[in-house]
């Protein structure tokens, strides 16, 4: 831990200040580091710098140890092991690879296919096309999809095994483990005896108790169109902002998001910045993806049926105007309160 008191939520858009309870000062201690391809942070009200920074490492180390258990990129990675031999044999898997994966196969379910870890063969695919800035050909995407397929994954929670239906799957957990890893920063966190803690993994933002005195974390979110940026109030809550604003690739003049289309094999096109909020970061994350793959009235139908889930959606019409809709729970604060 080089980097101590690094006040860096001001420029991710956390609101919070010190705070004061009898005659301690407690402080809100602060790390980023990268991890999973992005930044994460993590903030954590302590009145003794030295531990408060101890339950932070230890944060920090239960998310590398995730990162490297689910890391498709890494070949070693546990979930790796598992695409290589988990078609031949049950594979026996960790905990946090069995939990993420049953939560992941249970929104497919429920999106029918809109959120498929199954699809990464097609996101590998997906991701050389936009580096190279050529689309795929029809052929190439249907024999990448061959080897995709969610319904035939099988779990068996007795014994903790996974059974992939064929050879050559790829699991791809990216719209998944960086919510999965912020809400275990948060379990190690409160294990050390902090409470009161923010952790930021990339866009997806988990938060336990508010700061003594507080009644919320108040947490800027992606705007998704022009105006103020807008802020959530969260305790015990988790955000996630998904959509096509900042990762995209245009080829021949059409703009596609790093979030794949399941029916076209390509990234979406369609122009939407979702934010999800739910108990667990996990459960943001993931949704966050998943309603960004199925658009403003699908969304709007899966809401209805899953009525603890809040969402904001910002989606463009055919004239660029935005439209903007949430659920009437969202937690949107009244003012734009936050540091930016
Ligand atoms: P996020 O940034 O959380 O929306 O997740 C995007 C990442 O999830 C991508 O970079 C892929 O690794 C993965 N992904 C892309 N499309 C899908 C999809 N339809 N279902 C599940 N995961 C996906
Ligand atoms: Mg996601």
């Amino acid at each position: 831990m080089t980097s101590r008191r690094q006040w860096l939520g001001a420029a991710l858009g956390f609101g919070l200040s010190g705070s004061v309870r009898g005659s301690s000062v407690l402080e809100t201690l602060s790390h980023t580091e990268p991890c999973m391809g992005t930044l994460f942070t993590v903030r954590a009200v302590h009145p003794e710098e030295d531990e408060g920074y101890t339950a932070i490492a230890a944060a920090f180390r239960r998310m590398r140890a995730i990162d490297a258990a689910l890391s498709d990129y890494c070949d070693d990675s546990e979930l790796n092991e598992l695409c290589r031999t988990g078609h031949a044999r049950p594979f026996v898997a960790s905990d946090d690879l069995f939990r993420v994966l049953r939560a992941s196969l249970s929104l497919a379910q429920s999106t029918g296919g809109a959120f498929d870890v199954t699809l990464g063969p097609l996101v590998r695919q997906w991701r050389a096309a936009r580096m190279e800035g050529r689309l795929p050909d029809e052929k190439a995407i249907e024999s990448a999809r061959a080897r995709t397929g969610w319904q035939g994954v099988a779990l068996d929670a007795s014994k903790r095994t996974v059974k992939l239906p064929r050879e050559g799957m790829q699991l791809d957990f990216g719209g998944v483990a960086k919510g999965y890893a912020a809400d275990e920063a948060l379990t190690e966190l409160r294990r050390h005896g902090v409470t009161a803690a923010l952790v930021a993994a990339g866009g997806d933002i988990a938060v336990s108790a508010p700061p003594p005195g507080q009644r919320a974390w108040h947490v800027a979110i992606e705007a998704g169109a022009a105006g103020v940026r807008p802020s959530v109030l969260l305790a015990s809550q988790a955000v996630s902002t998904s959509g096509n604003l900042h990762q995209f690739a245009e080829i021949g003049g059409v703009r596609y998001s790093h979030i794949l289309d399941p029916e076209t094999g390509l990234g979406l096109t369609r122009p939407i910045t979702v934010s999800v909020v739910a108990s667990t970061a996990m459960a943001s994350d993931s949704t966050a993806t998943a309603l960004s793959v199925m658009g403003l009235s699908h969304s709007q139908e899966w809401l209805r049926q899953h009525p603890a889930v809040q969402a904001r959606i910002v989606s463009k019409g055919q004239d660029g105007t935005a439209d903007v809709w949430q659920t009437p729970g969202f937690p949107l604060a009244p003012h734009a309160n936050v540091h930016r």
